[in-house]
């Protein structure tokens, strides 16, 4: 069903987007289903669960953590994780540089951007995002690569609510690459898109989705 799963996601998704397979919740077994259909980006929102999976599985796997960061856990994930896609303040983003650099590996991240209406949800307002590339903010980072941006939609079920955050999301990473381009190599990530949006995320410019649930179906919490 997974492996299923992962084949019909794939054969709608335009060349050059990639997906994000989120596994959180879900076991190592499920994971290693996924594996065998060729899958091998995998999504992860909490620290303790990536750790406690990732030793269980073939590490040719590049994992993504996508949700909400505390600053006391970031030590222990760097080096293992491909990308950290929620950076979601200045404050965050210097302590994985700092924690990187000791390491001596460089991290790639993405700046989480909020546009959906929910107050819960984490990430930099698009003004403050654009405030930061403007200031080149980013030039004192010695072991942290910007490779883009990632956001969500409100959660709602209006199409047009949902396409108008995911135009949004897009027009604001074209704006930062029109207004700060030649500093940004490889700025090349818009992450948007999860199981009951992504085909309006990649409508809309998405170029990585994160879908967990249509892959491998509901979460036990
Ligand atoms: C859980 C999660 C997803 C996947 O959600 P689904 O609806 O199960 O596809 C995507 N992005 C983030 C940030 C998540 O926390």
């Amino acid at each position: 069903m997974i492996a299923g799963n992962i084949r019909r996601i794939r054969e709608e998704l335009p060349e050059g987007v990639s997906l994000v397979a989120v596994s959180k919740f879900h076991d190592s077994e499920a994971v290693m289903e996924a594996y065998g259909a060729g899958q091998r980006l995998f999504g992860e929102s909490r620290v303790q669960e990536l750790l406690a999976k990732q030793p269980l599985l073939p590490d040719d796997i590049g994992w993504h953590f996508i949700g909400h960061l505390q600053t006391n856990k970031v030590r222990q994930i760097i080096g293992k994780v491909a990308m950290i896609e929620s950076i979601d303040s200045e404050r965050l983003l210097s302590l994985v540089d700092a924690e990187s650099e000791k390491a001596g590996v460089v991290t790639d991240v993405l700046m989480q951007v909020h546009v959906a209406l929910e107050e819960t949800k984490f990430g930099f307002l698009p003004e403050e995002l654009m405030e930061f590339f403007r200031e080149r903010r980013f030039e004192n980072l010695r072991a942290v690569h910007i490779r883009g941006i990632m956001g969500m939609a409100t959660n709602t079920d209006s199409e047009p609510r949902v396409r108008e955050d995911f135009r949004r999301i897009r027009s604001l990473y074209d704006a930062i690459i029109r207004d700060v381009a030649p500093d940004l190599r490889r700025f090349d990530t818009v992450s948007m898109g999860m199981s009951h949006d992504w085909k309006i995320a990649v409508e809309e410019g998405s170029t990585s989705v994160r879908i967990g649930t249509s892959i491998f179906g509901p979460r036990q919490y």
